[in-house]
């Protein structure tokens, strides 16, 4: 085994604290990174504290992982020492059912793995990027363009590709009008990526407090949903509704800002069941849908995607001494707009 230095927690409340971890010695198709930078998700907090059911302590999470390849297994064909990758929220699965066929491998019938809090294949419980160091196999290694620095396409592997692959799933693009529910770590990119494709893009947020931060990140309107005239002044006008809050909201009122068959996406997840009257769907032949992340291909090509466009995440980044205070400005909503930590700083006090 390869020890190697991460912050953990060791029981839901926290506090994280340097410790050693253990990762496999490379197999064959295995590729060893060097982490130069970890987003925080929302979802390492949810997790660690075991609000998505029970996790295995010390825990490392971390699923936006950013980094430079410093030894490949010996069959390795796609990544060589020296190059940039990433890895995103997921580090294998079956490989061999239909969803898995298909390049939908976030989809695995028998469950994909999970880049910490998961068992894998070789027995091993999965740790995170909060780390110095990670092993995968190398069909899960994404790369990394050389024009989007690794600090700012850390978060591209979860909050980008989670916007990325519904926007390109119902075909956000020219002549479309997406709105994009909630301007937070995922919101912002849902912007950036909609507007870069072509798209014409509204934000809704409860209040009208970062409007001139949408309008900058390539929103064309900008609404407060805590007003109630938005609802009726917008009513009917979109083909696509991007939901990126996990905060219960009235499905209802968002179904009735769709067009005739336009589709209301959630990536958020709310953990209690969300009431939805089938009137709202009927009457304009409308979709309510759910999306996950997305597939290793469908990674790569959003990492080009924004590499063409020249976009990536606005980000804050912290030393590893700082991610609690980080996780309380996170469960807060303050941050612009997603957190980093700087990997380098790993052993500082
Ligand atoms: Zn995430
Ligand atoms: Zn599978």
């Amino acid at each position: 085994m390869i020890q190697v230095n991460a912050r953990a927690t060791f029981n839901p409340e926290g506090p994280f604290k340097l410790t050693t971890i253990e990762r496999r010695e490379l197999q064959p198709h295995d590729v060893l990174i060097e982490i130069k930078y970890a987003g925080i998700c929302h979802s390492d907090i949810h997790t660690a504290r075991g609000e998505w059911g029970p996790v295995k302590y010390p825990l490392v999470p971390g699923h936006e992982i950013a980094g430079i390849v410093s030894q490949v297994g010996a069959e390795v064909t796609k990544y060589a020492v020296g190059d940039r990758v990433g890895v995103g929220c997921m580090v294998d699965s079956c490989g061999e059912c239909s969803s898995c066929h298909k390049g939908e491998e976030q989809y695995c019938l028998h469950g994909n793995t999970g880049t910490y809090g998961s068992t894998d294949r070789h027995g091993h419980y999965t740790q995170g990027g909060y780390s110095t160091h990670i092993v995968v196999t190398e069909s899960f290694v994404v790369r990394i363009p050389d024009n989007i620095p690794l600090d700012a396409a850390a978060p591209l592997l979860c909050a980008g590709i989670t916007t990325y692959s519904p926007l390109h799933h119902w075909e956000a693009g020219p002549g479309k009008k997406v709105a994009v529910v909630g301007l937070g770590g995922l919101g912002h990119m849902a912007v950036k990526i909609a507007h870069a494709m072509g798209a014409e893009v509204t934000v809704l947020s409860q209040s009208l407090k970062k409007k001139e931060d949408g309008l900058q990140l390539g929103a064309d309107h900008y609404y407060a949903t805590s007003d109630p005239e938005t609802f009726k002044q917008l009513a009917g006008s979109f083909d696509l509704i991007i939901n990126t809050v996990s905060a219960q909201i009235n499905i209802d009122a968002y179904l009735s800002l769709l067009a005739l068959d336009g589709t209301l996406v959630n990536v958020g997840a709310p953990a209690d069941p969300l009431a939805v009257n089938v009137f709202s769907l009927i009457g304009q032949r409308r979709t309510f849908a759910g999306s996950m992340i997305g597939g290793i291909r469908e990674t790569q090509e959003m990492l080009d995607f924004c590499a063409e466009h020249n976009i990536a995440s606005e980000i804050e980044v912290i030393a590893a001494s700082q991610i609690d205070e980080a996780w309380e400005r996170v469960l807060a909503s303050d941050v612009r707009y997603r957190f980093v930590i700087d990997i380098s700083t790993m052993e500082q006090a």
